[in-house]
């Protein structure tokens, strides 16, 4: 496996972990754990990770230096438990206020292949948003973006919380032409 690939592995591995030890990198690689340092400086430069004593992490999303502390799209200001952030090929960091304004973004990159993280509505752990099930039209109003979008990372929970407070289920590409669509039929984005 190649340098750069095994790089791109290991940033979805601590996105979706948040943690990780270098021996359980260098196992699952197959290479050495000098290796591994080498792969992890510049996802440290870029200030995705830290290096904790034996291990990284995920830094987390307060800790994550934005760009900026509002909206990407619609410059609200950021509430921490409902951000939707996209990580763009140069390693710069987008942050949207809501899973909303997160789709809406992450589909006018859709040439590029972007990853993007945001939190599970109810466990408020970090999840891939790409790999997350979402909810709309729910009677639950956070107060953000309309239509509202929620994040979801077990099928199974978006499903009961659908059952208790309404809504539809969608995986990601489909809950994004949702988004999409239901903008286009109301009024004009700013
Ligand atoms: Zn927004
Ligand atoms: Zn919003």
């Amino acid at each position: 496996m190649l340098p750069i690939a095994r790089q791109h592995r290991i940033k979805e591995l601590i996105l979706e972990k948040e943690n990780l030890k270098i021996s359980e990198l260098s196992k699952a690689f197959g290479v050495s754990e000098m290796t591994i340092h080498r792969d992890l400086k510049p996802l440290v430069d870029e200030g995705i990770i830290v290096k904790t004593f034996g291990g990284i992490s995920l830094l987390h999303k307060q800790q994550v230096k934005a760009n900026s502390d509002v909206c990407i799209l619609c410059s609200r200001g950021i509430h921490v438990k409902m951000a939707y952030r996209l990580i763009l090929p140069n390693n710069d960091i987008e942050v949207a206020c809501c899973v909303h304004c997160g789709l809406l973004r992450h589909q006018q990159w859709k040439e590029e292949n972007i990853q993007a993280i945001c939190q599970d509505f109810i466990r408020q752990t970090t999840i891939s948003a790409t790999k997350s099930w979402f909810v709309t039209d729910t009677s639950v109003d956070m107060g953000c973006c309309q239509p509202q979008v929620l994040a979801f990372e077990w099928e199974e929970h978006a499903y009961k919380f659908v059952k208790g407070f309404g809504g539809h289920v969608y995986p990601f590409q489909e809950a994004m032409n949702v988004v999409l669509n239901k903008m286009n039929d109301h009024c004009s984005q700013k």
